[in-house]
């Protein structure tokens, strides 16, 4: 496993707040929010219409990604689908 980023949680609030980077390029909505633990690239959700995270992850192998959704901090191994611990 590669050395993931350390999210605080005030770095989560912020890219909550700032919202998934690719449906803001294009006008798009998204559901939930996740943040890629490897280059801290923030994505949309599988609920979500164009599901940024998991295209992040097909594109780049940037497999780690952590929720950033309030009260949420899990994260999730997109190669493994497991949660890391
Ligand atoms: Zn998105
Ligand atoms: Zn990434």
């Amino acid at each position: 496993m590669p050395e993931l980023l350390e999210i605080t949680e005030d770095q989560a609030r912020a890219a909550y707040e700032k919202g998934c980077e690719e449906c803001i390029k294009i006008g798009g909505q998204w559901v939930h929010l996740r943040i890629c633990l490897v280059c801290g690239k923030i994505g949309c959700c599988d609920s979500s219409p164009m599901t940024h995270a998991t295209k992040h992850f097909q594109e780049t192998g940037h497999a780690f990604v952590r929720s950033i959704e309030p009260g949420e901090d899990w994260k999730w191994n997109y190669e493994t689908n497991e949660f890391i611990d």
